[in-house]
């Protein structure tokens, strides 16, 4: 017997990422500046609380839409730090990573006849979640002239105007783009003149290096339309935890964790003791890695800018994302890898838009980033 393959999971390619890793798999020697994850392991005092969870015996289900303690912490959090103003009765919901958030959002909120415009290049599993709903992608590509930002021109010239819901992140995942509240502005003028619900994943907000990090639904007339996903993963470096959120009016969250429920239940429970603590007493912590985040993206920019690599000026999460030297980009990094054992990801990896540009990840520690590239100005000088 085969298995009859449903036709939409037929429709999504593998993740592009996930070949290199394979192939870097197999060799020795290899500095793989390829992953989207912090180097760090979770802060100490996370782990500990998640212990001292399981000494105590804390392995139940949590309430659906997470502990009431710990949405209270983030109700808080994003309030202090992004003037974002989300009740934890119910306008927040716990999720397994930002990612079953994002999911949630898709299966909750979008229709198979609905359009979901996607700013591109993007975080690889935007697109396959709109193909999940049956809903239609239309891609709006950022440009290297605008820095990968959003812009209102190339909403326009996209048709996004005619879509229901736009998905954006910033701090950019591949390109490592910010956007400002004014450059905001216009986008949040345009979702809201064509009545359009927004999407926005801020996992990398804590991780902005030039610019304090706004988000979209605290402009004029974004909140009742905008869905905010963030998490754990990134600024306090929990991935394996597997703990997010979502903040969005009240009947959006309930829709979500009407599927939540049935689906999931509840969000890890270890890893939501470990968030309250991180919340509580982190925040040194997570500026320590944001400092060392910083200097290792100085100095990746700088030796771009060494080897006459042009590679725009990345202000947020932990990539840069430069012109290849070479015509192809995924030949390039698979010579790169094949050559010097150093692992970048092709723009293309992420959709429209990311032709000619590598992914470099510098959540890689810096004597092994100063290695990978003094390999990689050998490999192109
Ligand atoms: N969004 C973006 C932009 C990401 O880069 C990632 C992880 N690489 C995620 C979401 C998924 O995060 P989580 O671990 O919280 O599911």
């Amino acid at each position: 017997m085969t298995f009859d393959i449903a036709d939409r999971v037929d429709a999504v390619p593998p993740s592009g990422i996930r070949r290199f890793f394979e192939l870097a798999e197999e060799m020795d020697d290899i500095i793989s500046l390829g992953v989207g994850e912090p180097d760090f392991s979770a802060p100490w005092a996370a782990r500990d609380a998640a212990i001292a969870s399981l000494e105590q015996g804390k392995t139940s289900y949590t309430a659906n839409r997470g502990r009431r303690d710990l949405r209270e912490k983030i109700s808080d959090h994003v309030d202090d730090r992004y003037d974002l103003d989300y009740a934890a009765e119910d306008e927040i919901l716990v999720t397994a990573g930002a990612s079953e958030g994002i999911d949630l959002a898709y299966r909750a909120l979008v229709d198979p006849d609905d359009t979901v415009a996607v700013v591109q290049p993007c975080y690889v599993s935007y697109v396959p979640g709109v193909i999940f709903t049956g809903g239609n992608v239309l891609s709006v590509e950022t440009r290297r002239e605008d820095e990968f930002k959003l812009t209102r021109e190339v909403l326009e010239s996209s048709g996004a105007a005619d879509a229901d819901v736009l998905v954006l992140c910033y701090p950019n995942n591949p390109t490592g783009a910010t956007m400002t509240g004014e450059e905001l502005r216009p986008v949040a003028d345009f979702a809201r003149e064509h009545d359009m619900t927004v999407f926005s994943d801020e996992i990398y907000a804590d991780l902005t290096y030039e610019h304090e990090h706004t988000s979209i639904a605290t402009l004029p007339g974004m909140r009742e339309r905008t869905v905010v996903f963030n998490g754990f993963s990134k600024a306090y470096a929990m991935t394996g935890m597997r703990l997010g959120y979502a903040m969005a009016p009240p009947e959006a969250t309930a829709a979500m964790n009407r599927i939540h429920q049935y689906t999931m239940l509840s969000a890890p429970t270890t890893a939501q003791y470990a968030a309250i603590e991180a919340l509580e007493s982190c925040d040194d912590v997570v500026a320590d890695m944001k400092a060392q985040y910083d200097r290792r993206r100085k100095f990746v920019l700088s030796r771009f800018a060494d080897m006459g690599i042009d590679c725009f000026r990345a202000s947020g999460a932990f990539y840069a994302f430069p012109e290849c030297p070479w015509d192809d980009a995924s030949e390039f990094a698979e010579a790169l890898l094949h050559e010097e054992g150093v692992a970048v990801v092709p723009g293309t990896a992420f959709g429209e838009g990311g032709e000619g540009q590598l992914r470099v990840s510098y959540a890689t520690g810096l004597d092994e980033l100063k290695e990978a590239m003094a390999r990689i100005e050998r490999f192109v000088v």
